[in-house]
């Protein structure tokens, strides 16, 4: 069934090598018993490790079941490994933090079936004499519990042989002999077992004894009287014996390593969380200040908004001299098709309404006044904030069919009505009867100007009642957002030129915006969520690094743990997915009780200090994002530093 012809196997140990292996050829039949003696030093570890796959020789050839192994690759031969062999070795190699159930059924994570193989396990145990104590971890069991607990583990696939190094090396001579009648017994049900041995009376249960000297087999004898034990299945082809591929993603394997990895991080409590606190705080602060930013932004916005901050004014002539004509054709007329035009420039533009201005005087009764003339269009009431607190704003007939209503601004109505209630009464305005609406909510000064001393009516009546005017002073735009305010100019001004037919360089209009505030807002805003960023980044990088230093050490400290998943038939994929879910599960964990704890701080924030406080989900998903994505990139070395470990130096590490 096995057979190896002329294998030789070198180890090199800085400049000098060592022959460990010199040319063994030996053939080992489907259930014999058999045991490998000699010396230490000569080679008996080397040749059960070339057997059970777990190495592969410099040069010779090994036949399992006929077919040559050796050409077959890394992943391959730990699929077979996983089928086909159960190793046992001399230190046990138990995983502490599960209970012993648990590590019986380790090698089922990779075997690719599905199921939670509990019954199983525990029918191992009990094959072992150990169905009382599945509750325990290794640490409350005896060595040679342990080492009963290790071979229900190497039962658990119903392997075909049963490699086993040394089984009795670390235990006593009452122990050694459980162990070794439990071997004995499953060579009598027709296991194929190997045993490394140096000892004479544990190599007296075996029926074939191999002797090794320096790397050569020396001497090999039967004992009759002990035939390889009759198989069942007789029929053995290697095909059979070879499970099928196996995807990472297959079957639930994913839960099956977040189990793992869960267990991982709970059995060193304390520097998972130490290494998870970087990420913690990282995040936290992230959201917090995210939440202040935001509030402290949406309520600036709010402000400005009632300012009309968001606002463009659009007027003919250059923007140097203002209203000052320079010569013909230096100053666009602008018309209501203009308004329409501006007004349909989605996305940029939310409103557009033309004004004219002139200057009005008006009387009541024996007073008169004289004041400036706004003409303006329905949505400007909204747009600018002047919607009457007292009586109404126009409506769309009464700007049609130009109307003679008007509101008036708080000056005004200081100065002709003083403290009587103006609403319904009529005023001449340039000689005109009007009707009086509203009163225009009060603004204050802006600069010299008063903005209350104000008489607002239609657009319309204004142009052809009043004023008689043909053409709008101008247009006043609302942009979407203030963020826009850019792309709504370059829109404004390309349409315009293309509608009056004027060059690029031509300045016979210009557009400003209400205020430079909204430029200021945006950049103390940009500088902020810069600053907020920064602080992200590095806190996040400095998490990440503690991440991976601890992932790091995780490695070299689970390096034994390593090996002994690869034995039992843990693919490179398996290792490295594995380790990359524990890093990911810590960042991710800590990322999510960080945003929860930012959630908290920025509440806290808004309630005592009675800051305006914001928290957006887009920062919340970006950090959870982030932080995982911290966990692949800083767990990705550590990871890949594990999945490269060679089985055989893994399990030798010390
Ligand atoms: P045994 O199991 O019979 O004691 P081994 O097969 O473990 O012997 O080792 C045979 C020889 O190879 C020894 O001299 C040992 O030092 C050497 N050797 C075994 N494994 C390694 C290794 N991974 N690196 C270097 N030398 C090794
Ligand atoms: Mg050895």
């Amino acid at each position: 069934m096995l057979q190896l012809v002329d294998v030789h196997r070198t180890y090199l140990i800085g400049e000098s090598t060592v022959q460990a292996l010199r040319g063994v050829s030996v053939t080992i039949e489907q259930g014999e018993f058999v045991a490998i003696m000699g010396a230490s030093g000569s080679g008996k570890s080397s040749l059960l490790q070339i057997l059970g796959l777990l190495d592969t020789p410099d040069k010779g050839e090994y036949l399992l079941l006929g077919h040559n192994v050796n050409s077959m690759t890394e992943d391959e031969q730990a699929g077979l490994r996983n089928k086909v062999a159960g190793f046992v070795f001399q230190q046990f190699h138990l995983l502490k933090r599960m209970n012993i159930v648990d590590n019986v059924r380790l090698p089922h994570i990779y075997s690719g079936i599905k199921g939670d193989f509990r019954k199983e396990a525990i029918e191992r145990l009990a094959l072992v004499g150990l169905e009382h104590r599945i509750d325990h971890t290794p640490n409350q069991l005896s060595g040679g519990e342990q080492q009963r607990v290790a071979i229900a583990r190497a039962l658990i696939r119903d392997p075909l042989i049963i490699f086993a190094d040394e089984p009795t090396g670390n235990l006593d001579t009452k122990n050694s002999a459980e162990i070794m009648k439990i071997l004995k017994a499953l060579h009598e049900e027709g296991k194929t077992v190997i045993m490394v041995t140096h000892e004479t009376e544990i190599a007296a249960y075996a029926g074939r004894v191999i002797t090794m000297r320096d790397g050569l087999i020396v001497s090999d004898e039967r004992k009759s009287g002990m035939e390889p034990s009759v198989n069942v299945g007789a029929e053995l082809t290697f095909e059979g014996q070879v499970a099928g591929k196996v995807s990472l993603w297959q079957n639930g394997r994913i839960s099956g390593f977040m189990q793992q990895a869960f267990q991982a991080i709970l059995a060193n409590k304390l520097r998972s969380f130490l290494s998870v606190l970087g990420i913690f705080v990282g995040v936290a602060s992230v959201i917090a200040m995210m939440a202040l930013g935001e509030g402290a932004k949406s309520a600036m916005q709010e402000q400005l908004k009632s300012m009309g901050s968001n606002m463009l004014s659009i007027r003919g002539g250059s923007a140097k001299i203002r209203g000052a004509a320079q010569g013909a054709g230096a100053v666009a007329r602008f018309t209501f098709t203009d308004v329409d035009d501006i007004s349909a420039l989605r996305p940029f533009v939310k409103n557009a309404s033309g004004v004219v201005n002139g200057a009005g005087r008006i009387v009541y009764g024996n007073k008169n006044w004289s004041s400036s003339l706004n003409g303006v269009g329905f949505d400007y009431g909204t747009m600018r904030a002047s919607l009457p607190t007292v009586g109404r704003w126009f409506t769309r007939e009464e700007i049609q069919t130009r109307d003679k209503v008007a509101i008036i601004g708080v000056t005004v109505v200081k100065e002709l009505f003083g403290g009587s209630n103006p609403i319904g009464r009529t005023i001449k305005i340039n000689r005109i009867n009007f009707k009086v609406i509203g009163i225009a909510p009060a603004k204050g000064f802006s600069g010299p100007q008063d903005e209350d001393d104000v008489v607002i009516i239609p657009v319309t009546t204004a142009m052809y009642r009043v004023l008689g005017k043909e053409y709008l002073s101008g247009i006043f735009v609302e942009v979407t957002s203030p963020t826009l305010i850019d792309q709504a100019k370059n829109a404004i001004s390309e349409q315009i030129r293309k509608r009056h037919r004027l060059k690029a360089d031509d300045d016979s209009f210009n557009i400003r915006d209400m205020t430079e505030i909204q430029k200021m807002l945006s950049s103390t805003t940009q500088t902020m969520s810069l600053l907020l960023g920064s602080i992200a980044a590095i806190s996040l990088v400095v998490g990440g690094i503690g991440i991976m230093n601890i992932m790091l050490v995780s490695v070299t400290e689970r390096t034994r743990e390593i090996g002994l998943r690869k034995a039992i038939g843990a693919r490179k994929g398996d290792i490295m997915l594995q380790f990359l879910v524990e890093s990911v599960g810590m960042t991710i964990s800590g990322g999510l009780i960080g945003v929860l704890a930012g959630i908290g701080i920025s509440l806290i924030l808004s309630f005592f200090a009675g800051w305006a406080v914001k928290t957006s989900l887009i920062s919340v998903v970006l950090a959870t994002a982030f932080s995982a994505i911290i966990g692949i990139f800083f767990g990705l070395w550590p990871a890949r530093k594990a999945a490269e470990l060679k089985p055989v130096e893994a399990l030798r590490y010390e």
